[in-house]
C-alpha cells in the first residue's frame, strides 16, 4: 500500500478538522486500534453536561472508514438529545466497532474494546447496539465497570430491545392518536422494516393489537420465522417506500427517509427504532410536515432501552422502567401538538425542549 505524505500546510488547504462531516460540536472523539486483536473502533463522545455520556457500541461492516465516522458522529449526537428529553442525567456517546459481527467479533475484541472503553475513565459508558449482544456486554464488564446492559443474572437489566419496541409502541399510538383522534391500531396497516430484536417485539405488540402488519429484512431466515410466529405477510416488492400503508416503522439502519424515498412515501405516520432516521433533520423534516405526514421523532420513541440501562446506574426497578417508557406517549402527544402550535417540525419541537434542558443545565453549572 502507499501512502501519500502530504504536508500539514496542504492539509489545512483540503478543510479543517472540526467542521467536517457531522461534528457538531462534539467534546471528544477516539480511534480505538489494536493490531494484535484487529480491533478499529472510535467513540464519540457527544457530550457530559447532562451526565456521563451513555450509548451502545455498534459492530457494522462499513464500506468507508469515513461512513463509521459518520455514523458514531450521527449516533453520539442523537444520545445527548434522547436522554435530554427523556429527562435521564446522561449526556451523549456511542461506539463503532469496524468489521462483520458474525466473522470477525472474537472475545480478544471485545475485552480490548473494553479496555479502551475504560480507559476513559466513566466518562463514557457502553451498552448494546446493533451487532452486539447482552453476552458481549458481559464480558466487557469483566474488564470495565462502565458498561450497561448486562445480564439480569449478572445484576443488570437485561436485554432492552423488548422495551425500546413498547417505547416504540407508546410513541406509534400516541402519532395515531393525533392523527386520526383514536390510538387504537386494530387493522391498520403497518410495515415493520428491520425484525431484528427490536423489530420483532414490535410485531407481537401490533399484531396482539390486531394491526395488520407487513414485514420486510434482509434476511428470508428471519422473515420466515417471524411470519410463522405472528402469522403476518412477508413484503415480496422491491420498494417499499412506495406501497400504500398507514404506518412506517423502520426498525433497521438510519437515514431511510432522503432525497431518493421522501417524495414516494404514502405512508401517514414515521414511527419506528431505528436512530436518524431522516437524512437531513431539517430538510427531510420539512417536506414531511408538507406533505402531511406526522413524524415521531426517532430519538423520542426509541428511548426505552436507555431508560432499561439507565436503571443499572440508578438502581431503580421494572416498574419504573414501565412508567417512565409508558410516558413516551404522553411526551410523543405533547410535541406533536406543540410543533403545530408553532409551526415548526416534530424533529424541531423535540429538540428544542431537549436543548433547552441542556442550556439550563449548563447555567446551573
Ligand atoms: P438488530 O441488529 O437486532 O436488527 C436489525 C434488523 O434489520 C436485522 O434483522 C437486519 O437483518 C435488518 N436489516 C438490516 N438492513 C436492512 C435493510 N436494508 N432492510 C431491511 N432490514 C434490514 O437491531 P435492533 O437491536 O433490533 O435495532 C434496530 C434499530 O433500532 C437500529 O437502528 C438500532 O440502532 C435502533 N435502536 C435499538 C435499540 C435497542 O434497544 N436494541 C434502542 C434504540 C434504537
Amino acid at each position: 500500500m502507499v501512502t501519500e505524505i502530504v504536508s500539514s500546510t496542504e492539509l489545512k488547504k483540503i478543510a479543517p478538522v472540526f467542521g467536517q462531516l457531522s461534528f457538531n460540536d462534539h467534546e471528544q472523539i477516539v480511534f480505538c486500534n489494536d493490531k494484535d486483536t484487529g480491533l478499529r473502533a472510535i467513540i464519540g463522545i457527544h457530550s457530559t453536561v447532562l451526565g456521563p455520556a451513555l450509548g451502545g457500541t455498534r459492530m457494522w461492516n462499513y464500506a468507508t472508514e469515513w461512513d463509521a465516522l459518520n455514523d458514531v458522529l450521527r449516533l453520539s449526537r442523537g444520545m445527548t438529545f434522547k436522554s435530554a428529553i427523556t429527562g435521564l442525567n446522561l449526556g451523549g456517546g456511542k461506539a463503532v466497532i469496524l468489521g462483520d459481527a458474525k466473522t470477525q467479533k472474537t472475545p480478544e475484541l471485545m475485552l480490548k474494546f473494553g479496555e479502551f472503553v475504560h480507559s476513559l475513565g466513566g466518562k463514557y459508558i457502553t451498552a448494546e447496539d446493533v451487532g452486539m449482544t447482552t453476552a458481549d456486554m458481559d464480558l466487557v464488564r469483566t474488564v470495565t465497570p462502565y458498561v450497561t446492559g448486562i445480564s439480569e443474572d449478572k445484576g443488570g437489566a437485561g436485554n432492552p430491545s423488548p422495551i425500546t419496541a413498547y417505547g416504540v409502541f407508546m410513541g406509534m399510538k400516541a402519532a395515531a392518536k393525533y392523527t386520526y383522534g383514536s390510538d387504537v391500531l386494530e387493522d391498520k396497516v403497518v410495515f415493520v422494516q428491520g425484525i431484528g430484536n427490536v423489530g420483532e417485539a414490535l410485531v407481537e405488540h401490533l399484531t396482539n393489537e390486531g394491526a395488520k402488519v407487513v414485514i420486510s429484512d434482509i434476511s428470508r431466515e428471519r422473515l420466515e420465522e417471524v411470519r410463522d410466529k405472528y402469522h403476518v405477510a412477508i413484503y415480496e416488492g422491491d420498494n417499499l417506500y412506495a406501497e400504500a400503508m398507514d404506518i412506517y416503522a423502520p426498525c433497521a439502519l438510519g437515514a431511510t427517509i432522503n432525497d431518493e424515498t421522501i417524495y414516494q412515501l404514502k405512508a401517514k405516520i414515521i414511527a419506528g427504532a431505528a436512530n436518524n432516521q431522516l437524512a437531513d433533520e431539517t430538510t427531510h423534516g420539512k417536506i414531511l410536515r408538507e406533505k402531511g405526514i406526522v413524524y415521531a421523532p426517532d430519538f423520542l420513541i426509541n428511548a426505552g432501552g436507555i431508560i432499561n440501562v439507565y436503571a443499572e446506574l440508578e438502581n431503580y426497578g421494572r416498574q419504573e422502567i414501565i412508567r417512565k417508557t409508558e410516558n413516551i406517549y404522553n411526551t410523543t402527544l405533547e410535541i406533536l401538538s406543540r410543533a403545530e402550535n408553532q409551526n415548526i417540525t416534530s424533529h424541531q419541537a423535540a429538540f428544542e425542549i431537549a436543548q433547552a434542558r441542556i442550556d439550563g443545565r449548563k447555567k446551573e453549572k
